[in-house]
């Protein structure tokens, strides 16, 4: 999987996050807040 935010790949989940019953991954702590600060630039 990738994170939406950066377009890293990710092997270990550390970070997660669930949108419109939708998990999405991240490689940080600072890449989910962006995440969730901004889902419409973000949720695909
Ligand atoms: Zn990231």
């Amino acid at each position: 999987m990738k994170d939406p935010v950066c377009g890293m790949d990710i092997s270990a989940v550390k970070f997660r996050s669930i949108y419109k019953g939708k998990e999405y991954i991240f490689c940080s702590e600072s890449c989910k807040r962006k995440f969730e600060g901004d889902y419409n630039k973000y949720a695909r």
